[in-house]
């Protein structure tokens, strides 16, 4: 796929926060790029295009910087939105996995009721750090027998290495790599 031409301006409109959450992390704070109508425009429409094709059924996102493109995705690829949350959000009877990502620990959770073994499901976060979180949801999906599953993030550290958790079985597509 063609490097889009918003790739420039994407890049500089991250914000780099050093010591946040933790002392030696280095956070990106995608707020600026999600409040530029333009840059928020063009990176959905890419997205929903590589994604357009593959006959995708369900666009799971995790909580909670996920749910913003996360939510424009399902909307532009005409599927349906499933959340994944922090423990105690969802209000129905979840499904439960542990993880650990970059600044610590934590669980997610989804509905028991979200998926079915026949969807194909497109899971999409902001950033792709450790690659604990994101293999944590898969492991989410994996609880209805689904087979066919595909990542997607805005932003991926590439030292971290996350993608190793999820490739080969699972197709990993980040728009920015730092
Ligand atoms: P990981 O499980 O290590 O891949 O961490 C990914 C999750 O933690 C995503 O939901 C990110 O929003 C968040 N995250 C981890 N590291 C960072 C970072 N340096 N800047 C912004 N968000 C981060």
């Amino acid at each position: 796929m063609q490097h889009p031409n918003f790739l420039p301006e994407l890049k500089s409109s991250i914000r780099n926060i050093p010591d946040y959450p933790k002392p030696g992390i280095l956070f990106k704070d995608l707020t600026p790029v999600f409040s530029n109508p333009d840059l928020l425009g063009s990176i959905a429409h890419f997205l929903a295009a590589k994604y357009a094709h593959l006959g995708i059924t369900k666009v799971v996102a995790i909580e909670s910087r996920g749910f913003i493109i996360g939510g424009i995705l399902a909307h532009l690829l005409q599927t349906g939105f499933i959340p994944v949350r922090k423990p105690g959000k969802l209000p129905a009877e979840v499904f439960s996995e542990n993880y650990s990502l970059e600044y610590g620990t934590g669980s997610l959770e989804i509905h028991t009721d979200a998926l079915d073994s026949h969807d194909r499901v497109l899971l999409h976060d902001d950033l792709l750090a450790t690659g604990g979180t994101a293999q944590a949801a898969v492991r989410l999906i994996k609880r209805f027998g689904i087979e066919e599953i595909h990542s997607c993030f805005l932003v991926e550290l590439d030292f971290l290495s996350g993608r190793k958790k999820l490739e080969p079985e699972i197709p990993v597509f980040s728009v920015v790599h730092f």
